[in-house]
């Protein structure tokens, strides 16, 4: 590794334990991370949880200049800003649920170069590169997260990410960072030829996250009757640390699973569309608060 990259990381590591209050990369994170501070091409597969925020936030402190970070989701922009400025890193958002004194305001920001993270969704990329191009602002890192959405192979297909490799062209062609959690080698292909990764002679780096969860265990219990299926399922949802969540064909079936379970001492409930909502709601916080077991 160059002293310069080697130098980069580990002020890298350190905005990692001063400002996210980690102790270190998991080890997806660090593979990243390094291959954008070496300004690399980047498509990094994480599963949800994985931290893919760490992966440019943090190369965006230690760079500095600009990181544009296209986002499908106001909702999901709007946590991540908030996450970064309680973190202390200049970041914001231009979105359609702002008016245009905010949207100015962020504007200002990104011409003096105050920003280090700026969200946009897709739709609005093509017309921030016009004006970037025309302030003459390159900014440093193309991030696109939830990349999926690229790709008519995936679930969630957004027609406007197929726009993206137009707008990095405009934007001067930076290095660019794809984050997804679900990349089949289609998906994978097609994100990768979307946004012209690796093209123009620029290396691109592809890191997998191992979805191999040691805590889970998938298996089939044969069982002869009902009362078998029962007893099985209670003697399941008690072991370990018996928090569960059973699925069942019917609302009928849930309601009296949960019965059942209750019988058993197993602090249950049912939660189906069929409930009241308020139900559902208490339903929920008392799963989430350990005050049920099994739902
Ligand atoms: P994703 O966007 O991949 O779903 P997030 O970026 O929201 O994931 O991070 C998921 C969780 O993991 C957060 O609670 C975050 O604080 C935590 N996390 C991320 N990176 C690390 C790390 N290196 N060490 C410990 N926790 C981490």
């Amino acid at each position: 590794m160059p002293d310069s990259l080697a130098a980069a990381f580990r002020r890298a590591e350190a905005e990692l334990r001063d400002r996210f209050g980690h102790a270190g990369f998991r080890p997806i994170q660090r593979r990243a991370v390094l291959s954008v501070l070496a300004g690399r091409d980047t498509l990094a597969v994480l599963p949800t949880g994985g931290g893919k925020s760490v992966c440019f936030q943090v190369p965006a402190v230690v760079t500095g200049g600009l990181t544009v970070v296209v986002s499908p989701l106001i909702a999901l922009m709007q946590d991540q800003v908030s996450a970064a400025l309680a973190r202390g890193i200049p970041a914001g958002s231009l979105h359609s649920a702002q008016d245009s004194a905010r949207q100015q305001a962020v504007w200002e920001d990104v011409r003096e170069g105050r920003l280090r993270l700026l969200y946009l969704a897709p739709e609005r990329l093509r017309r921030v590169a016009e004006i970037l191009a025309h302030h003459a602002i390159r900014p440093v890192r193309l991030v696109v997260d939830e990349a999926h959405c690229i790709t008519e192979w995936g679930h969630d297909f957004r027609p406007t990410y197929r726009v993206l490799r137009m707008a990095r062209h405009r934007l001067g062609w930076p290095p660019a960072l794809a984050l997804t959690g679900s990349a089949t080698p289609d998906v994978r292909q097609d994100v990768v030829r979307t946004l012209g990764l690796g093209a123009r002679g620029r290396r691109c780096d592809l890191h997998l996250a191992s979805f191999d969860r040691q805590n889970l265990w998938l298996g089939v219990c044969p069982v002869p009757d009902e009362a078998t299926r029962l007893r099985h399922l209670v003697r399941l949802v008690r072991a370990d640390d018996r928090l569960a969540l059973v699925y069942a064909q019917t609302r009928a079936t849930t309601e009296a699973l949960a019965r059942a379970l209750g019988r058993a001492g197993v602090r249950a409930a049912p939660y189906h569309a069929g409930l009241p909502a308020p139900r559902r709601r208490s339903t929920l916080e008392a799963f989430l608060e350990d005050e049920l077991e099994a739902v």
